[in-house]
């Protein structure tokens, strides 16, 4: 009996990479699958934080699909490593700060890396790519760069879209055959949809305009503030997860203040209390507030005085909050709510 051949699917948890994925593994290869974790990816996360959308289920998609498909998922936390690609792409960004190409490449090496040492045994990867469906990673032009720069050259295997690109290795070899491998194109979602429910799946992820944060035109707006004011294109975990939550307001370059919208995004500021000075009204409802940078006394008055506009007292004399700074220290604040035509349009990030 011929040997089973092994792949690593990379699977991000929306529909194509979880199709990818069952096509293969209808040809009796087994399968299982690799998510790297970035920091950016768009997952339950802000979900489980607004109550506003608590009635929403919460998962990991990644997670889920793996669940739906029978296979075992691989989930690598990248977070240092993903910074370089953010950084520095050698090809650029997309629409937004969307590396799609370099982030590609990344992963697709990554995941060389990672399932063809030795413990793992992998003989190619699969990718749940579809020919002209992205305007960056997915084009004929930039398919191929993606197999030869991340090295895998023709062990990278994308059952969508394989009849459009030269047969690969495990194509030749007759790991699998190509003849019951598609030829998706475009963004037309039909073709998979089809496949979803031959398949039998009901159920799927639709991230809007892309698997991560990276794409989305107001979180990458948040995300270049906080490097001009910074003077550095650097971050960590905390602040790329704080730019998924709140209204980011920058009154100075040296400060900004983040206001929670509804209770849950509240209560995930609150756990923030250690790092940044922080603001909770006491006299009236409003939201919390955290404040990002090196703001002076005047500044965190100035900060509450434009909470006091996004809180019940906007139109009552005064509003008292309560001041904490991050050792613990707390001090009561009286101030009166900027009004509306106070608060300058380009503070909004
Ligand atoms: S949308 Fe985000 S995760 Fe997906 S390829 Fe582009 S940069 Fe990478």
């Amino acid at each position: 009996m011929a040997e089973q051949k092994r792949a690593v699917a990379l699977i991000s948890g929306g529909l194509d990479s979880m199709l990818a994925a069952k096509v293969v593994m209808e040809q009796g290869v087994h399968v299982e699958g690799v998510n790297f974790y970035t920091g950016f990816c768009v997952e339950g996360h802000t979900h489980a934080i607004r109550r506003a959308k608590r009635d929403r289920e919460k998962r990991n998609n990644a997670l889920w699909v793996a669940e739906q498909l029978g296979i075992k998922l691989h989930i690598v936390d990248v977070i240092e490593e993903y910074k370089d690609v953010l950084l520095n792409p050698k090809h650029g960004y997309g629409a937004n700060v969307n590396p799609c190409l370099d982030c590609k490449i990344f992963m697709v090496k990554k995941a060389e890396t990672w399932s063809f040492m030795e413990d793992n045994n992998f003989d190619f990867i699969v990718t749940g790519e579809v020919m002209g469906q992205r305007p960056m990673s997915q084009r004929k032009e930039t398919m191929p760069i993606i197999a030869r720069e991340s090295g895998v050259e023709d062990r990278l295997l994308r059952p969508l879209c394989a009849k459009h690109l030269p047969p690969t290795l495990p194509e030749r070899e007759g790991w699998v055959d190509r003849e019951a491998l598609y030829d998706f194109h475009g963004r037309n979602r039909k073709p998979q949809i089809a496949l979803a429910r031959r398949y039998g799946f009901t159920d799927w992820a639709q991230p809007a305009g892309g698997c991560c944060f990276l794409t989305n035109p107001d979180y990458a707006k948040k995300l270049r503030d906080l490097w001009e004011a910074r003077g550095t294109r650097d971050y960590e975990l905390d602040d790329i997860m704080l730019l998924k939550v709140g209204r980011h307001l920058r009154p100075a370059s040296h400060y900004k203040l983040i206001l929670g919208r509804e209770e849950g995004e509240n209560r995930y500021l609150e756990g923030y209390r250690n790092t940044f000075v922080s603001l909770k009204p006491t006299s009236h409802n409003g939201p919390f507030g955290v404040i990002d940078g090196n703001p002076s006394p005047d500044d965190i008055e100035f900060a509450a005085r434009i909470l006091g506009r996004y809180s019940q007292a906007r139109n009552a004399p005064n509003l008292t909050l309560e001041v904490r700074l991050p050792d613990g220290t707390i001090n009561p604040l009286t101030v009166r709510a900027l009004s509306a035509d106070e608060i300058a349009e380009d503070w909004h990030v």
